[in-house]
Parts: C-alpha cells; structure tokens; sequence
C-alpha cells in the first residue's frame, strides 16, 4: 500500500520546505500505529488520481451538461464514479459533486428545506456529528435543531425517546448517523419514526460506508430520503463526500450542489473516487471489511476484559470509546501519553460527559489504517497490552520511550510506504 516517494520529485526540486513536511508526515504516518477511527490510508492509485492532472480542468455543471467545453474526459470519470457507487450503494440517484461530508449534508438539507425549518439530530456530545445540528454549526445556525442522544445506562440509541422527540419537536428533517457510536443503527425503526411525524429522513453513513458497501452494516438506502458519506473514511478513497437520494429528489439535490453550494467540481478528487469505488467492488474488499470488524471487536473485548469501560457495552462497527472515568485519566492525558507511545488515537466526549469536549473523559479507537496495513486480531491483543500499560502509567516517559519502540517495529511488519 501507499504511494511511491519518487512521485513526488518535483516538489522536492520546486519547494523544500513542503516537500520536507511530506516526507516527516509520510514517516509519521509509516511509524506510528494510528487508531483515529475517521483515517484511512487511501491506495496508490487513489492518491495519484486525487494529484492527477484532472486538477486543471474546470467543469461547472454535469456530465454532457457543462458550462466549459473540453470535458469529454473528465465526463468520463464522473460517470465511472456515479455508475459505480450506484453499484455498490443500491441507490437510484447519486452527486459525486459534494467537496466534503460537511458539503453533502448541507446539500441535503437545503434540497428539501428552509432556513429556520426545524430538524432532530443525535447530539455532537453523544456520538452525532457538527453538522446534524451543533450551534456552533451551520446546521445549528440555519436551522432550530433538536437533539437525541443515548440511554444512560444502556448508552444506546433509545428509540422510544426518540420517537417522542420527535412528536414534541415536530421536525421536517430527522438526521440519523454518528462519528462515535459504535453499535448498529435501527434503519427501518427510524424510517417509522420519520414517517409518524412527516418528516424528511437523512441518513449520514460518513463512518460507515465500506461497512455498508459490504453488506456488513445494514444500508439505509431503502429506508431515508437522502444519505449521505463522506469517501475517505472506512472507504477508504479520497477525501470528500457525495448524496445519493430517492429519484424524486435527484433533481433538487443536483441544483442544489450545483450551482446552489459549489462551483467546480474536483475533477482530480472525482477521479480518485472513481477509482477508489472499483476497489471496493473487487472481491477483496469484503475481506478488508470483515478485518476492520473483527480487529475492532478483538480491542474491544481485550479491554472489557481488562476491566474498562467500553461504551454501548462493545462494537458492531470499526470503532468504538473508552470511557476512562474509573481510571484517573483523562481523554486528554490518554491521548498525549499514547501519542508518546507511537501510539495516535483522539480524546473523544462519552455520553453525558462532565468535562469539556477539550479535556473529555474517552477516547475514540478505530481500526480502519490497522487493517489496511494487514493487522489482524493477534497483533491486536498486543496492541490492548500496550495501551493498557501506558493507561496505568500515563506520566512514565521510560514506558512511552519502550513501547513506542516495540509499536515502530511492529509497524515496520506491515509496511505501508515503499521509499524508491
Ligand atoms: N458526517 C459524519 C458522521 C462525520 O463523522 C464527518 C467527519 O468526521 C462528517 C460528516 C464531515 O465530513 P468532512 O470532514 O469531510 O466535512
């Protein structure tokens, strides 16, 4: 996996001082164990793609229907990319367009509704993402958005909550979705909810997608009026996002995306994700997907064995929190001293958190970059005791020195980089 340094030639002759930074990033990314459950390591043929000459090329407007001429080409892979996500996603309608996750839900939300319309969201504090109604969010700003969270003591979606929201709040538009809930989410119960209140259902699988390509998550994509992804997460392709959406909405979401939200599309980032969709149609796919899985539950039951808290009590997905209340350190300390330890993950707010969302009481753990780089369950019981020993001991420098030492070698077993 990973690209080729020489590629990059140019750069070290036009600008040293990025190209230094590439290659302290490319080193970082190479000896470092990252665990962020958002990352991904993106293929050779995706990274090249996104730095393709493609960039050149403006293109305002849809295939066979630009504002620019000369586009024959770049009309070529943006029907690849929509042919193929619709292949691997069911969907009857798909934009490609969207430069971001945060741009596709903003797409989705102003194709149906209006400034000031009312929408229900999982809370960023519970798991939800910024743009499902944050205040500090256009999504919160635009819009009077409602939240949802977790049981208490469950820590799962309570559905029964959230259906009497929703009968309170009366929403146009319920948001379904998360960056940090770890068990599988109820389609068809939230297609009800929608449905008893009239309003609009957006499902937001940013997280999820490769899982969901698979068959390894259940798809919304029969049961929400729009859903949205971004492409570089359990995808794995480059950075951004797309809708897909029920026929009748094509239409809108389109004219929405353009010329309501965006200008040019990438062609170079549209590309990459035409390009990153056949790799997950190929056979093997399936099987990076099963790894993710089975590495994330392997973490997940090495803790609880452990004796921590896992919260919603274990994963179904790639990812899932720590929440280290019991264990004297905070989300914050967790994630510098892991750091120090070769070892990259993020602090991360658990359910109904006391702490500032700076300081936080968990951390988020993904396996997504592990089982691109071939890891697999035994190197993950390895992993566990590692981070086990430096929860216990978060100020012990001689510890951190040691195992990020031990985590520089066990990533130099799964080599991502070649340097020729
Ligand atoms: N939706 C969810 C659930 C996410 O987790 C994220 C990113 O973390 C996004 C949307 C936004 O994606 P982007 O960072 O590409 O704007």
């Amino acid at each position: 996996m990973g690209y080729v340094v020489g590629t990059l030639k140019a750069v070290k002759q036009e600008d040293p001082e990025v190209y230094a930074a590439f290659r302290a990033e490319e080193k970082r990314q190479r000896d470092k164990l990252v665990l962020i459950a958002s990352e991904n390591y993106a293929s050779p043929a995706v990274l090249a793609a996104q730095g393709s000459l493609m960039t050149n090329k403006y293109a305002e407007g849809y295939p066979r229907r630009r504002y620019y001429g000369g586009c024959q080409y770049v009309d070529a892979v943006e029907e690849l990319a929509i042919a193929r996500a619709k292949q691997l996603f069911g969907c009857e309608h798909v934009n490609v367009q969207p430069h971001s996750g945060s741009t596709a839900n903003m797409a989705a939300y102003l194709a149906v509704l209006k400034p000031g319309d009312t929408i229900l969201g999982m809370a960023l504090s519970q798991g939800g993402h910024l743009t499902h109604g944050s205040k500090v969010n256009f999504s919160g700003k635009l819009f009077q958005a409602f939240s949802y969270g977790v049981d208490r003591e469950t820590e799962l979606i309570d559905y029964d909550a959230v259906q009497q929201k929703a009968e309170e709040v009366r929403p146009r538009m319920i948001v379904v979705g998360a960056s940090a809930y770890s068990k599988v989410i109820d389609f068809p119960r939230f297609q009800e909810i929608a449905k008893s209140v009239g309003a609009y259902l957006l499902v937001d699988i940013a997280h999820i997608s490769g899982l969901v390509a698979t068959g390894l998550h259940p798809s919304p994509v029969s049961h929400a009026d729009f859903v949205t992804t971004t492409t570089h997460k359990t995808l794995r392709g480059p950075r951004a996002g797309m809708v897909m959406c029920k026929e009748e909405h094509a239409k809108a979401v389109d004219k929405i995306i353009f010329p309501g939200l965006q200008g040019g599309p990438l062609m170079h980032v549209i590309a990459a994700k035409a390009v990153a969709f056949k790799e997950a149609l190929a056979p093997g796919f399936a099987a990076y997907q099963q790894r993710i899985l089975d590495n994330a539950r392997a973490l997940a039951d090495g803790f609880t064995a452990r004796g921590y808290h896992v919260v919603s009590g274990g994963t179904d997905t790639h990812l899932f929190l720590l929440n280290l209340n019991s264990r004297g350190v905070t989300g914050k300390e967790a994630e510098e001293a892991l750091d120090a330890s070769g070892i990259i993950v993020n602090k991360n707010a658990v359910p109904y958190d006391e702490r500032p969302p700076a300081v936080a009481s968990g951390i988020r753990i993904g396996t997504p970059i592990a089982s691109t780089r071939g890891m697999g369950v035994s190197e993950m019981s390895q992993i566990v005791a590692w981070m086990d020993e430096v929860l216990h001991h978060p100020t012990a420098k001689r510890v951190q020195s040691r195992i990020r030492k031990e985590v520089k070698a066990l990533c130099a077993r799964f080599p991502v980089f070649s340097d020729s």
